[in-house]
């Protein structure tokens, strides 16, 4: 479906648990024969960089579709997640034979060499909010230390993944390699998460989807299993804080993707001396962000994903007025047919134990909430089952790390919201999952260590 007007896009084959079978068995001979895995380092590189070059040469496209699958602007689909996905297997690829196995200190007449040595076939099952980078963010590092990757992209948004997966065999990706099986969760996803023929299963999406996935691997082949799931980032607003960029920035925080961000920061803790002062300036941010066609260039926010999400989404509103005061938008609107459009929604005054201060909307809803001293402030953004990013905003350097130190959170951004790159570790603690994508890390999730030890 093109959630922007509730039409039919197209149809996309419908993966079972056969179908998995054919791509893990496929995939297994890839590796076991080496036409990947054995290639050297330089060897990998090169084909992922044509893949690089390849997703630039395809920018336009790959964008469209995306936007079209899952509604994201189009002026973000082509200038974020396409040239991202570029950039991703770009730095992935350069990274690959710079890095040196290691030679441990034994002494004497022996040599211990440790190695990394690619895990096999790896299972990757990804979520709808960014199609094409968090497909990018497993395969990039996956592919580059010679895996080969069954991968199942979400059934609301297959078509980048699928586009890419053409992309990969043109540059030369060995087929077998790179297998993309669309489908449903409970089906294909789920028929991958058992398989015992599968080394590791890579998965970013909800909490509760992640646990089932640990059941999987403990069902059937202990394969390892990495998470990246939801959360519930605090944003922490002190009464020093540049007011004008943090409301700039928060309103960014929470209404790019609309709010559809694993680490959106979905809840501002805001300093009660400068509360009202900050929260007129946020409301004053969200008119940067224009509701709208998601073809249209000028469209900062699209329709959510689909109905059953935007349903969700509108409940938590329904909720939210009930727990705390609506201050801005709150409202859910119909345009060309659809009724997926909900703009920016702010609550105050939210305690701390509210429903939409606790549990995750995954859309442009944002909870305000005061604070009267660091260590409550602390005490709040920590009160959570997620783990997974914060914000902090002040300028005293002492505050902003000691704060740092203190926040449970796989990230923290210090006067700016949701700092990320290739090259430094995503990932989540507590409930928001283990293990990192993106950086020299995430190759540990798709290699082992060998110890080969040699006696003289
Ligand atoms: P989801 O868990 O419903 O779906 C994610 C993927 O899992 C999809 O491919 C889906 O088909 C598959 N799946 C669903 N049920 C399954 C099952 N029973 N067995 C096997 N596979 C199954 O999540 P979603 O609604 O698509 O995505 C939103 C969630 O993703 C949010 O919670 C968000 O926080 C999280 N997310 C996390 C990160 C991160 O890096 N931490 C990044 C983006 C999104």
């Amino acid at each position: 479906m093109n959630p922007a007007n509730a039409s039919v896009l197209t149809e996309v084959s419908r993966g079972m648990a056969a179908d998995i079978d054919l791509a893990v068995a496929a995939a297994r001979r890839a590796f076991d024969d080496g036409r990947w895995s054995r290639q050297t380092p330089s060897a990998r590189k090169e084909v992922l960089l044509k893949l690089a070059g390849l997703i630039r040469e395809n920018v336009a496209e790959l964008a469209l579709l995306e936007t079209l699958d899952m509604g994201k602007p189009i002026g973000d689909s082509s200038t974020i997640d396409a040239p991202g996905s570029a950039h991703f297997f770009q730095w992935h690829a350069e990274a690959i034979d710079k890095l040196y196995d290691e030679v441990a200190p034994t002494g004497g007449r022996d040599l211990a060499l440790i190695r990394r040595a690619p895990l096999g076939v790896i299972g990757a099952v990804v979520p709808w909010n960014f199609p094409l980078d968090m497909a990018t963010w497993k395969l990039a590092p996956a592919l580059a230390m010679g895996n080969s990757v069954v991968l199942k992209p979400a059934e609301q948004s297959p078509l980048s993944a699928l586009f890419l997966a053409e992309l990969a065999s043109e540059a030369g990706l060995p087929d077998g390699v790179l297998n993309v099986v669309p489908g449903y969760g409970v089906e294909a996803g789920q028929a991958l998460g058992l398989h015992g023929d599968v080394d590791a299963l890579v998965f970013t999406g909800s909490t509760a989807t992640g646990k089932r996935f640990m059941n999987y691997a403990a069902q059937s082949n202990m394969k390892q299993v990495w998470l990246e799931t939801g959360g519930k980032s605090p944003n922490l607003i002190f009464a020093d804080a540049d007011l004008d960029q943090a409301a700039t920035m928060a309103a960014f925080g929470i209404l790019f993707n609309s709010g559809e961000v694993c680490s959106a920061n979905s809840r501002i803790l805001v300093a009660r001396a400068v509360q009202e002062e900050f929260t007129e300036k946020l409301i004053a941010a969200t008119a940067a962000w224009p509701l709208g066609d998601p073809l249209d260039l000028a469209t900062r926010m699209g329709p959510l994903v689909e109905k059953a999400h935007a349903d969700k989404v509108a409940q938590y509103i329904a909720i939210g007025k009930a727990e705390a005061r609506l201050v801005h938008g709150g409202e859910r609107e119909t345009r060309d047919g659809s009724d997926c459009y909900i703009g920016a929604t702010i609550f105050a005054d939210v305690a701390p134990d509210a429903r939409i201060a606790k549990e995750e909307v995954f859309g442009p809803v944002l909870a305000v909430t005061p604070f009267d001293s660091e260590e409550e402030a602390l005490k709040i953004a920590n009160d959570s089952e997620y783990g997974l990013a914060a914000s902090v905003w002040t300028r005293d350097l002492s505050r902003a790390l000691s704060v740092s130190d203190g926040l449970h959170a796989g990230t923290v951004s210090v006067n700016t919201v949701d700092a990320l790159s290739a090259m430094t570790p995503f990932g989540g603690m507590k409930q928001s999952g283990f293990g990192r994508d993106l950086s020299l890390h995430s190759f540990d999730k798709y290699s082992a260590l060998k110890t080969i030890w040699i006696k003289y």
